[in-house]
C-alpha cells in the first residue's frame, strides 16, 4: 500500500518532499528522478534481470493453471515450484500448450511470440496469450498496444493452421491494478486462474524489488 501511495523513502522522496539537498535521481540507472512508479515499472537496470522474474512467475502461474485444466501430467502439483516445458500436451493428444515459442510465419512479424499459446487440436481453436507486468498507471494502454501488437499473427496463424484463433491479454499492473476487462480476458483462458492469485503473485514480486532496492 504504501508503494500504491507512492509513499515510500524513494531519492525522489526525500529530495523533494522531505525538502532536503540530495539528488533524486535512480541510484541504479541515474536516469530519472526515482520515484515508486519508476522502480516498480521504468528503470533499465531491473528490466534486465528483476522485472523479467516477476513477469515469469505471473506466467509459470497461468501455465500451471492451464495444464491442470486441460489434462497434462505435471511433475510438480504447485504452481510455485512449476517450470514449463516448451511443449505440453494433454493426455490423449487433444490439447498443445506451446511455452515461449516462436511462431513461423510467412511474414516476418516482431511480434510472433507469445508467451503461452494453446492448441485445441480437438475444436480447431488457438489462443495466443502475452502477459505484461506494467506500471500501474498504463495498464489500460498497454492492454490495448498488446491487442494490436498481436493482431497480425492472429489472423497469420488462422489462415496458415485453419483454426480459430483468439490472442488475449494478461496486463497486470506492478501492485496489482487490472483493468475493467481483465475478468473478461482472463476467464476466457482454460484453467481455474484466479484473479487474485495472479495479482498477488505481481505484488509480491514488487515487494521484492522494492525491498532489494531500497533497503
Ligand atoms: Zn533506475
Amino acid at each position: 500500500m504504501a508503494a500504491q501511495d507512492q509513499a515510500l523513502q524513494t531519492k525522489y522522496y526525500v529530495a523533494k518532499i522531505l525538502n532536503t539537498e540530495t539528488d533524486s535521481k535512480c541510484r541504479l540507472c541515474q536516469q530519472f528522478d526515482e520515484t515508486t512508479g519508476r522502480i516498480i515499472s521504468a528503470c533499465p537496470i531491473l528490466a534486465k534481470e528483476q522485472y523479467i522474474k516477476r513477469y515469469d512467475r505471473v506466467c509459470a502461474q497461468l501455465h500451471c493453471n492451464i495444464c491442470k485444466e486441460t489434462g497434462v501430467q505435471l511433475d510438480k502439483t504447485h504452481w510455485y515450484e512449476h517450470v514449463p516445458k516448451s511443449v505440453e500436451t494433454s493426455q490423449g493428444g487433444k490439447v498443445t500448450i506451446l511455452w515461449n515459442q516462436q511462431i513461423q510465419t510467412d511474414r516476418t512479424n516482431p511480434n510472433n511470440k507469445p508467451d503461452i499459446i494453446i492448441c485445441d487440436n480437438e475444436k480447431g481453436t488457438c489462443m495466443l496469450i502475452h502477459v505484461a507486468i506494467s506500471g500501474d498507471r498504463n495498464v489500460i494502454k498497454k492492454e490495448a498496444e498488446e491487442i494490436l501488437k498481436y493482431k497480425d499473427v492472429t489472423i497469420e496463424i488462422q489462415r496458415m493452421w485453419n483454426v480459430k484463433t483468439k490472442a488475449i491479454p494478461v496486463i497486470v499492473g506492478a501492485t496489482g491494478t487490472i483493468s475493467k476487462s481483465f475478468r473478461r480476458y482472463v476467464s476466457n483462458i482454460r484453467g481455474n486462474h484466479e484473479f487474485k492469485e495472479l495479482q498477488k503473485t505481481a505484488i509480491l514480486g514488487t515487494a521484492h524489488i522494492l525491498r532489494k532496492v531500497l533497503m
